[in-house]
């Protein structure tokens, strides 16, 4: 499958990684909208938030609390940060593998964009 991130959870394109387990991974984005720009990502493909089912409810769960640690790590929690999830077009979705970006640093907009 030509999936970019199924490349970069499989190690056959390179990322800064910040963190990696069984289920998942979490690297930097190579287009950061912020300071910080972490994507985090499950080894496991799914296009897109709509595909996913009961089933996921822990996959979902370990992504958002990772990247609440994250934020703790980046020293980004007391001041704020935005957890992201773009879902088909017309919410902003490029990359058809689902991931939920943390983004974090500066002060975000609302509405947004
Ligand atoms: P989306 O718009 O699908 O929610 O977000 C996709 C994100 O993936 C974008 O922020 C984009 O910059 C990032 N991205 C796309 N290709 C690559 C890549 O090859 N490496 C990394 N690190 N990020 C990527
Ligand atoms: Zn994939």
């Amino acid at each position: 499958m030509d999936c970019i991130f199924c490349k970069i959870a499989n190690k056959e394109i390179p990322s800064t990684l910040l963190y990696e387990d069984e289920q998942i991974v979490a690297f930097n984005d190579n287009a950061p909208q912020a300071p910080t720009h972490v994507l985090i990502v499950p080894h496991h493909h799914i296009e897109t938030i709509n595909d996913l089912g009961k089933q996921d409810s822990a996959l979902i769960g370990h992504m958002i609390l990772t990247a609440t640690q994250l934020a703790k790590d980046l020293s980004l929690a007391e001041d704020g940060y935005r957890l992201v999830w773009n879902c088909n077009r017309q919410g902003g979705q490029a990359v058809y593998h689902i991931h939920l970006h943390l983004l974090g640093g500066r002060n975000m907009h609302w509405p947004p964009g």
